[in-house]
């Protein structure tokens, strides 16, 4: 409440107070007396990790050997690099409590939820806003698709980016855009990508700005919503420092960082 007492989230107190009188208070977990246990709020203060590697759709060619290389004493193998298009940072990999958590914000009527889940993810756009020195980056929410925003009633992306921008993190970017289903006529390579075209004149502003931004998703999987909105904010002229989740559905393995990604 402390944090944001906007007349919204008032009113979810509200409701929360009222349904705690019917019904007790659950944590996602099932644990009973609280929203949010001990357990699942020390889940949202992990600190947060690197996961772009474990992202297939984000792993771009960078070099291709058609034998095997001698430079300055390391050898090369035959064979092809990719590096990740960008930073992404999570708090955990997306399974069991933080996955109840997740799911229970996004899909289960627990909207208010998102008031916790926004701080703990700050030190990740402090985190990238640091390594790119850029001082309030522009926070971007993915855009949620039309029926799920109708099936939800409220954007939970972009409401997630607006309590983050109330720490003074960075300030909310919420563009608007259009995202196209992947099978529009797309050959099986760009089905990876999930087409996102953006329009408005406050994108066309910040692309003439060249607005550093960081972009906000609930759950990173394959990485193709994050290249996509990757691809559209670029090519309006934005730059894209990295992006932050909440959860991976996949954590890198320790050494999968130095692995060639085939
Ligand atoms: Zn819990």
């Amino acid at each position: 409440m402390a944090q944001d007492g906007g007349p919204r989230s008032q009113l979810r107190e509200v409701i929360a107070q009222t349904c705690a009188l019917v019904a007790p208070r659950q944590c996602p977990c099932g644990q009973e007396g609280s929203w949010l246990c001990e357990r699942c709020t020390r889940l949202l203060e992990a600190a947060p990790c690197r996961v772009e590697s474990s992202c297939d759709a984000l792993q771009v060619l960078t070099a291709a050997r058609v034998r095997e290389e001698h430079h300055g004493g390391i050898t090369l193998p035959a064979g092809v690099d990719h590096s990740p298009l960008l930073p992404v940072l999570a708090l955990g990999e997306y399974g069991g409590n933080l996955q109840r958590l997740v799911l229970a914000w996004k899909n289960g009527g627990m909207l208010h939820l998102g008031t916790r889940i926004a701080p703990a993810l700050v030190p990740a756009v402090a985190q990238l806003a640091m390594a790119a020195d850029v001082a309030a980056p522009g926070l971007v929410p993915v855009p949620s698709r039309r029926s799920a925003q109708l099936r939800r009633g409220e954007d939970h992306t972009a409401e997630l980016v607006r309590a983050i921008a109330r720490t003074g993190a960075g300030h909310a970017l919420l563009l608007r855009s259009r995202p196209t289903t992947a099978q529009d006529g797309q050959g099986a390579r760009q089905r990876r990508t999930r087409r996102i075209h953006l329009d408005g004149r406050r994108a066309r502003a910040a692309g003439r700005r060249a607005e550093s931004v960081i972009i906000v998703d609930d759950v990173v999987t394959t990485g193709s919503t994050l290249r996509g909105m990757h691809d559209a904010l670029t090519d309006a002229g934005m730059q894209v420092i990295g992006a932050v989740v909440v959860a991976a559905a996949r954590l890198p393995t320790p050494a999968s960082g130095l692995e060639h990604v085939a």
